[in-house]
């Protein structure tokens, strides 16, 4: 990860330690390099600090990253839960806007020709996709319902040799909420489709193995 573009990265609002965007960043690259042409989604961008490094790595691989998200925050970003911030609060509209942020975080750190913004509702977009991706990043709505659809719906998108990113996995109860856990990363590993290449803090990577 260049270092100019790290210093972007950490300076964006969000919720990516370093040391996960990094392991994120050269899971990209490799997806980047098993599958040519083939580009990167991300599930959830908020302000858009993940999608740096997903940016970076697009760079590096010659590929784009469709950056998914109606940027009206997850259930945990709303007013009156643990993860809300309210300058994120639109007040024109009485709800949450974060595209503004995202924009300006991909525009500061020089990565509008290689990150393109999708802006809606996950299952929505999940519905309509066609490509195969190289490496798909999942760090949307981490409620019981919304993660499983992302598992549902995105997850046979991955090519063949391609990456699968899970963010803010707990296997511990008291680490944090369980569907990221439960709806996507056990259903991924029990698939059989998937094996894990690492796990940095509550980043899992895993790598599908079999076509089919
Ligand atoms: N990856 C970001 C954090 C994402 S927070 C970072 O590194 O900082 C989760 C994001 O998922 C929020 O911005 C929220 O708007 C989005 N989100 C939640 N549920 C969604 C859904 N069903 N469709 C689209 N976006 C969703
Ligand atoms: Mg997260």
């Amino acid at each position: 990860m260049p270092e100019s573009l790290r210093a972007h990265a950490l300076a964006a609002k969000g919720f990516m330690p370093a040391n996960e965007g990094d392991a994120l960043h050269d899971a990209a690259v490799l997806a980047g390099r098993e599958c040519p042409g083939l580009p990167f989604v991300e599930i959830g961008s908020y302000c858009g600090r993940s999608t740096v490094w997903l940016g970076a790595a697009a760079r590096t691989a010659n590929t784009v990253v469709f950056a998914v998200d109606h940027h009206r925050g997850s259930e945990e970003n709303q007013p009156g839960w643990e993860w809300h911030d309210p300058t994120d609060v639109d007040p024109r509209v009485g709800k949450m806007d974060t595209l503004p942020m995202f924009r300006a975080t991909v525009h500061d750190a020089g990565l509008e020709d290689v990150v393109v913004a999708v802006v809606g509702q996950s299952p929505t977009v999940a519905r309509q996709w066609r490509t195969p991706v190289a490496l798909l990043f999942i760090d949307g709505g981490h409620g019981v319902e919304p993660a499983r659809l992302d598992f549902e719906l995105w997850v046979p998108h991955v090519a063949p040799g391609g990456y699968l990113a899970i963010h803010d996995v707990f296997e511990n109860p008291n680490d944090g909420g369980r569907p990221p856990y439960e709806q996507i990363y056990l259903p991924a590993v029990g698939s059989g489709r998937f094996t894990e290449v690492s796990a940095t803090g509550s980043l899992r990577v895993l790598r599908r193995t079999t076509g089919g």
